[in-house]
């Protein structure tokens, strides 16, 4: 039985018939009682698949297959991180000898995740029970990570972890993504810091400006928190998803708001950096004549301005989000993926609307306009056209508004990134069970902050110095300052977002020297990745992609007009709203070059 989302189980079927023929292996879909009844009673099918829906509706019935279920593979498997969900509890009760965990994203959260899901689903019994494995391994492994923690408690924490990672190296296959990467073409992948529009900004100060935020760092407000989060989420985006709001003055912080010249029009791609840049990218493709692109956004109101820019532009595109039915969702993609470029150019899709397991592969660029708290639903929609099938080499962009709350998601991204990779590897950090979303004073403050004259805040805060044309600051530098493994606020659940509200009010950064070093560390990944810095234009002629390297010199050009400065030099030194300020770019597949921080490399 292969147990999987809905809308992967057309996906399933045509992957045993691919790969095993029509013969071999006989497959039925699960998709109501009486099919089940059908797989269960004749001996014409080897194979049930199955969504996670139905397995809970109809576990008597399974439970009663004679001879029964050998065999249970569960697609998309951290949908069980917790043993107490109804289709966890389903799936126990089918008793199966034999139980898989497929999953691109094992851990997300916490060591609580990992027993249940990885452990006691998989093996259960492995690690006795919950309260054994907390008393044995959580709680020791999480003491020693204390700041105070004493020499015997650091060495009780070691051995638990050691002992955690023996156990668990008997039963976690891990396949990196280059064991597929090699099968495929290059992929290219490049983070684009975006420079905010001289409206954009006005607006986000506006937004700020409100003394709700002054009163807010003292004593946080979780609800003004998250309506202004949202609202500076939008800004980061684009002014035009808030106009028609700001207008009828619904929203108080602007109340008395004059940003929009009379006449504004919300879809006007002018408004924003990143439609400045989209828009630009978008002409260009449609220009050169032979690839298609997937535009991914977390929003359907920003789906919505793409989609009129598009009608507006007669790009031929298509659009999923959460309101396509599902039996519309896999001939939509077929359609895209062979039809003619002159019917499918631009594939609109909500990260959010049940991107998974699609296989978007007849576009070969993917742009993605907003970064979601959680790193994995990034990552799966950005995996959507680098799969098996992709003949092209394939390019994916990541827009982030400079100096926003885009950066700071950004980051912490990173960070969970960071710790996902430790545990997994069989490093020596960990996370508490408990979900603890903090966000420090600082991180705070940062989230409600407009750093106007940023190219990157994020490479401000690694401390590299690639842009003076100088070698970054060693790694080691940063981590040394603390005891290895101390992720302690990396371990936050955001899909309760609220609840680092509710903490960060209590929480006082005593140390920010401290915290900078960690955060240096969380985010020592980028310097794996290639730092180009746009008003170096040395260092704009070495990026790879033809595509963005046009529309920054597109950009630089219409700035220099713009400020009517006689040398390109000048002009990019006041970068213009909508130009592109600094880019991380990273070549999948291909070995880190070694000194990529280094400016003059
Ligand atoms: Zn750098």
């Amino acid at each position: 039985m292969i147990v999987c989302p809905v809308t992967l189980i057309k996906n399933w079927s045509q992957e045993f018939k691919k790969w095993l023929g029509k013969d071999r292996v006989r497959v039925i879909v699960g998709d109501s009682k009486q099919a089940i009844e059908t797989f269960m009673y004749s001996k014409n099918y080897d194979v049930i698949v199955i969504g996670y829906e139905k397995v809970r509706e109809h576990v008597e019935l399974l439970k009663a297959a004679q001879p029964p279920i050998g065999l249970v593979i569960c697609d998309e498997g951290h949908r069980l991180k917790s043993d107490k969900t109804k289709t966890s509890k389903a799936l126990q009760s089918l008793s199966c000898m034999r139980r898989v965990i497929l999953s691109g994203t094992p851990i997300q959260n916490n060591l609580g995740e990992f027993f249940a899901m990885l452990a006691d689903f998989v093996n259960p019994g492995i690690l006795q029970n919950a309260d054994h494995f907390k008393k044995n391994f959580e709680r020791p492994i999480m003491a020693a990570r204390q700041p105070d923690a004493s020499s015997k408690q650091r060495q009780e924490g070691a051995e638990a972890q050691e002992t955690l990672a023996a156990i668990r190296s008997h039963f976690v296959l891990r396949r990196e993504n280059s064991v597929i990467v090699q099968h495929l073409p290059a992929k290219y992948e490049y983070t684009v810091f975006i420079r905010p529009t001289d409206l954009q900004r006005a607006v986000y100060r506006e937004a700020l400006g409100n003394s709700a935020i002054k009163t807010m760092l003292e004593g946080f407000d979780v609800k003004t928190g998250i309506s202004l989060l949202q609202t500076l989420l939008k800004l980061a985006t684009s002014p035009g998803l808030l106009l028609k709001q700001i207008k009828v003055r619904r929203l108080p912080c602007f109340a008395n708001s004059n940003a929009f010249p009379a006449g504004t029009d919300s879809a006007d791609f002018a408004l924003s950096g990143k439609f400045s840049v989209l828009g630009a990218m978008l002409a260009e493709l449609w220009k050169s004549g032979v690839e298609k692109v997937v535009v991914v956004s977390n929003y359907t109101s920003t789906l919505d301005l793409i989609e009129t820019h598009c009608k507006r532009q007669k790009y031929p595109y298509c659009r999923l989000d959460g309101k396509t039915p599902q039996q519309d969702r896999i001939p939509m993609v077929d359609a895209f993926n062979r039809g003619p470029r002159s019917r499918n150019f631009v594939f609109l899709l909500s990260s959010k609307g049940g991107g998974t397991g699609l296989n978007i592969i007849g576009a070969s660029r993917l742009i993605q306009l907003d970064s979601d708290w959680n790193p994995s639903n990034d990552l799966q929609a950005m995996a959507r056209i680098h799969r098996e099938g992709q003949t092209r080499v394939c390019v994916i962009y990541r827009f982030l508004t400079s100096g926003t709350v885009d950066e700071v998601i950004y980051q912490r991204q990173l960070t969970k990134l960071a710790l996902s990779g430790s545990i997994m590897a069989g490093e020596g950090t960990a996370s508490s069970s408990k979900s603890k979303n903090t966000f420090t004073a600082d991180e705070l403050r940062n989230l409600f902050t407009l750093h106007e004259d940023v190219a990157c805040q994020t490479h401000d805060l690694l401390g590299c110095r690639c842009h003076l044309g100088e070698p970054a600051v060693d790694e080691n530098d940063a981590a040394e300052s603390e005891s290895s493994g101390d992720h302690d606020d990396a371990d936050s659940s955001d899909d309760d977002f609220e609840g680092g509200f509710v903490q960060a009010s209590q929480y006082r950064d005593k140390d920010s020297e401290r915290a900078l070093a960690r955060k240096r560390r969380d985010l020592s990944i980028l310097k794996t990745w290639t730092h180009y810095n746009t008003r170096d234009l040395d260092r704009v002629d070495q990026i790879e992609d033809i595509l963005l390297l046009s529309v920054i010199y597109e950009a630089l050009e219409r700035a220099k007009l713009h400020t009517s400065l006689p040398k390109l030099q000048e002009a990019d030194q006041n970068l213009c709203g909508g130009q592109i300020a600094f880019v991380f770019g990273q070549k999948a597949g291909a070995p880190a070059p070694a000194a990529v921080v280094s400016g003059d490399e």
